[in-house]
């Protein structure tokens, strides 16, 4: 087994992996790192919670200790699809270049240009971006990428289902030929292997095997169901899920409600609010702070119920949880994968249960088909709209009750976007130059308590 100290990588790194408390390096960085240090292009086929973020993070303090910052123009380059993943990064980078001097920005959505403009001015050593604000800052005049010696593309699968592609060609050509590029997806889809074609030079390709499978510890369960017509499907899944819920009981000390839409997280969260839950919501167009502030909340155990879209949890550090929920079923097969392995690690126990609609069953059909296994069926009594009976009342008999009526409202005019491709965040793939945004000031905004360091300074 390969050791970290076979890695080649400098003292001051070893020692920062030592204080993390790493014995061993992961199959990923195993590979990864000989070939970023040998200043290889590396094309990465892994997914998150492989230890690949180590695996660039790595090499490049290594090589980035030697050499200097200048003024607007960084020397090296993070590109993620989503700020809490750039935020992710950027700790990470903080935890392992502890004893190696190099300054870095960190610019995402929601923080104020001015604060990173001072920073970027200042000259760093290591830029950690979203593709859209990168390119803000970039039009603003602000920016020189041609000192870029190393750049990082992470999660290259998600830039692509997210419209970031024509930004990350964008960014590819502004960077030096010369660069060194190491690039990370979880997929090779027929987009992203034309990119690497086009911009990685004879690159190493290193693979950790595809998640296929999912863990014994886990207990799966899927309910399918069909409420009476679509206009209360809505309704019917949050009474079903609550109904698991309760059935659950004390086995549930936290868990994750994993929903394909945006708009779905938002109904789900206030209902569940309505019920009494403690609970918190995670997507894409919900204000930075407040869903640092969620996630901070989540991870101390303040809030039990994290309702999130794919996107925004995608890649996250969360900590181990009892519960997974699919509200619905995920369109992508791989997704489920990913989501129900957030419970059951490390040995522990986990239950992962699905709602399954029949207009998803084509999306279970995928799964199973994926994981090579069926699911379990579990039947469930629930006191709603699901029960035949309720076909037989005259139609016009109750208006639906107030607090509910809203979501169904709101689900009937969503409705056409159920096999929509997942929610899509907060940085839309640019059209055409922005300009800084008005609630500029000069605080940095949308950390909460998470400001890395490195802003602060
Ligand atoms: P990532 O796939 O980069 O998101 O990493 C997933 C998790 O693995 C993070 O919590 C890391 O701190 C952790 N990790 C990374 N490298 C190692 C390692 N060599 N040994 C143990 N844990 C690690």
């Amino acid at each position: 087994m390969t050791k970290f100290t076979d890695l080649g990588l400098s003292p001051k790194v070893m020692k920062a992996i030592e204080d993390v408390g790493y014995d061993t390096p992961t199959p990923i960085q195993a590979e990864a790192i000989p070939y970023a240090l040998e200043g290889r292009d590396v094309l990465g086929i892994a997914q998150t919670g492989t230890g690949k973020t180590a695996g660039f993070t790595l090499p490049m303090i290594h090589k980035l200790a030697r050499g200097r910052a200048r003024a607007r123009m960084p020397r090296s380059l993070v590109l993620a699809p989503t700020r809490e993943l750039a935020a992710q990064v950027a700790e990470n980078f903080e935890q392992y270049a502890k004893y190696v001097k190099l300054d870095m920005a960190l610019l995402i959505g929601g923080v104020s240009f001015k604060e990173q403009d001072k920073l970027i001015d200042r000259g760093v050593d290591v830029l950690i971006a979203t593709p859209g604000r990168l390119l803000d800052h970039f039009e603003r005049g602000k920016l020189l990428l041609t000192g870029i010696e190393i750049m990082v593309v992470d999660e290259a699968d998600r830039m692509l289902d997210m419209g970031f592609i024509p930004d990350i060609e964008r960014i590819f050509k502004l960077t030096p030929f010369t660069r060194q590029t190491l690039f990370f997806s979880a997929t090779m889809a027929p987009e992203i292997t034309r990119i690497t074609q086009e911009f990685l030079q004879n690159p190493q390709r290193v693979e950790v095997a595809r998640q296929a499978t999912t863990s014994e510890n886990i207990t799966q369960k899927v309910v399918c169901f069909k409420p009476e017509n679509r206009k209360v499907e809505g309704k019917a899944k949050r009474d079903m899920l609550r109904s698991i819920i309760k059935e659950e009981g004390d086995k549930l000390t936290n868990g994750i409600i994993f929903c394909n839409r945006k708009v779905d997280v938002d109904i789900v969260m206030k209902s569940m609010k309505k019920h009494g839950h403690s609970v918190g919501a995670i997507h894409g167009d919900l204000d930075q702070r407040y869903r640092m502030e969620v996630l901070a909340g989540f991870k101390n155990n303040d809030i039990t119920l994290l309702v999130a879209s794919d996107v925004a949890a995608r890649g996250l550090d969360i900590p181990n949880v009892t519960h997974v929920f699919n509200y619905d079923v995920p369109i992508h097969s791989e997704d489920y994968v990913h989501r129900i392995g957030r419970t059951g690690r490390a040995g522990r126990k986990g239950w992962a249960f699905m709602l399954c609609l029949p207009h998803e069953q084509k999306h279970l059909d995928g799964i199973e088909a994926l994981v090579k296994q069926p699911i379990p069926r579990m039947e469930i009594d629930t006191p709603t709209a699901t029960k035949p009976e309720r076909t037989e009342r005259p139609k016009k008999a109750r208006p639906p009750k107030q607090e509910e009526a809203k979501p169904v409202v709101a689900e009937a005019v969503v409705e056409k976007a159920v096999d929509a491709k997942p929610t899509a965040p907060k940085e839309q793939p640019r059209k055409k130059p922005r300009g800084p945004k008005g609630n500029d000031n000069n605080k940095i905004k949308g950390l909460g308590d998470h400001v890395p360091a490195f802003l602060l300074r």
